[in-house]
């Protein structure tokens, strides 16, 4: 029977367990790239933390996780429910979160044809920096001080292709918190890197999730074949993406983001 690129790369994550030990926070985790993180770094041996703003979806995802996991649910735009919900799985794991993938975001328009600038909801644009780019900001500013205090700790947050080139399937204002990214998460690898701290950054391409599911076939297909690898990336590529940032495979690499992209964008 041949099995999928995902059931090979998670058959290997079987047999290792390189994350052992450590407590990983997952935003947006109960669907997606999120779910797919959460479940490699279980497998991995690593306590995981899957954080969504779904309590029904969380709880669903949690309950099919191996390994040991925290259902966690809050918003990470609201800093008051993030940081009770933190402090709750903290005590119940015995310990603070050492590894924090940024993963929660949302793409409103991205279900039909992006909006122009001039037809942008400024609530809307509003919404999207909250949660693409200051919930990153808060999860960072509610786990760094104990990163600090152990002097290690590992961040990966979640840029685009669209955050590095124009790509007309979405709306400026995806495009700008996902370059917005970039470069918080440069600044933040300089601030960090002498507490021991390594802080990068994704670039998915068309990665086939809910989030994706909701484009139009027609637009999808576009994509893909403007991808040299000529398919959907899965989530659990992704996931192993984020699964070396975190390594000490990658002892040495920090400020970077990382195209998993199939070559659709290789700036
Ligand atoms: P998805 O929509 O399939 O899943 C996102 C999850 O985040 C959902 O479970 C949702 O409930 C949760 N979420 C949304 N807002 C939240 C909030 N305020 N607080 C906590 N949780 C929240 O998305 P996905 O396709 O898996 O994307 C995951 C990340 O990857 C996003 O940051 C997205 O922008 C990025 N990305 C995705 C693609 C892609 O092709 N799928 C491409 C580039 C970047």
């Amino acid at each position: 029977m041949t099995m999928t690129v995902r059931e090979t790369t998670l058959a290997q994550h079987e047999t290792r367990d390189s994350h052992a030990g450590r407590r990983v926070l997952v935003t947006g985790a109960a669907k997606g790239i999120g779910l797919a993180m959460a479940e490699a770094f279980a497998r991995r041996g690593a306590t995981v933390g899957v954080l969504d703003i779904d309590a029904g979806e969380v709880a669903a995802a949690v309950s099919g996780l191996p390994g040991a996991s925290v259902a966690m649910t809050g918003d990470v735009s609201d800093y008051v429910s993030l940081t009770r919900a933190i402090a709750q799985a903290e005590a119940e794991m015995g310990g603070a979160f050492d590894t924090l993938i940024n993963n929660a975001g949302i793409s409103p328009k991205h279900a039909g044809v992006a909006h122009k600038v001039w037809e942008m909801d400024p609530d809307e644009w509003a919404r999207v920096v909250d949660v693409n780019l200051t919930g990153s900001f808060n999860c960072i500013r509610a786990l760094t001080p104990a990163m600090v205090e152990a002097g290690r700790g590992w961040i990966v947050n979640t840029s685009s292709v669209a955050g590095k080139t124009y790509f007309p399937i979405v709306a400026c204002h995806y495009a700008a918190t996902k370059s917005a990214i970039i470069g918080f998460t440069k600044h933040l690898a300089g601030e960090l890197g002498p507490h021991g701290i390594r802080v990068n950054a994704l670039a998915p391409g068309r990665i086939a999730t809910p989030m994706v599911a909701g484009v139009a076939a027609e637009l999808n297909e576009a994509e893909v074949r403007r991808t040299p690898l000529g398919r959907l990336g899965e989530p659990a590529e992704v996931a192993d993406t984020a699964l070396w940032l975190t390594s000490s495979e990658s002892s040495f690499v920090t400020g970077q983001t990382i195209d998993v992209a199939g070559g659709l964008s290789m700036t």
